[in-house]
């Protein structure tokens, strides 16, 4: 299988991953991300779910906050 939502699906480290997150409740499940990207991708609290785990978001908040203080 090569079409274009398998290429998506597998082109990203975090949607290779294949695991969402909820950013409201932290609940979190494994996704077809191939399958998500066809169909709609998996909501939760009436929220897109997100790639990115609650770690990685912390870290990345971390970063930026630490780039505003220069
Ligand atoms: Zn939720």
């Amino acid at each position: 299988m090569s079409d274009l939502y398998h290429v998506l699906a597998t082109a990203h480290p975090s949607l290779k991953r294949g695991r969402v997150w909820c950013y409201r409740c932290g609940y979190t499940e494994q996704v077809d991300t191939a399958s998500a990207f066809r169909h709609g991708w998996p909501k939760h609290c009436g929220e897109t779910m997100s790639i990115d785990s609650p770690e990685e978001r912390q870290r990345l908040r971390a970063a930026y906050q630490e780039e505003q203080r220069e």
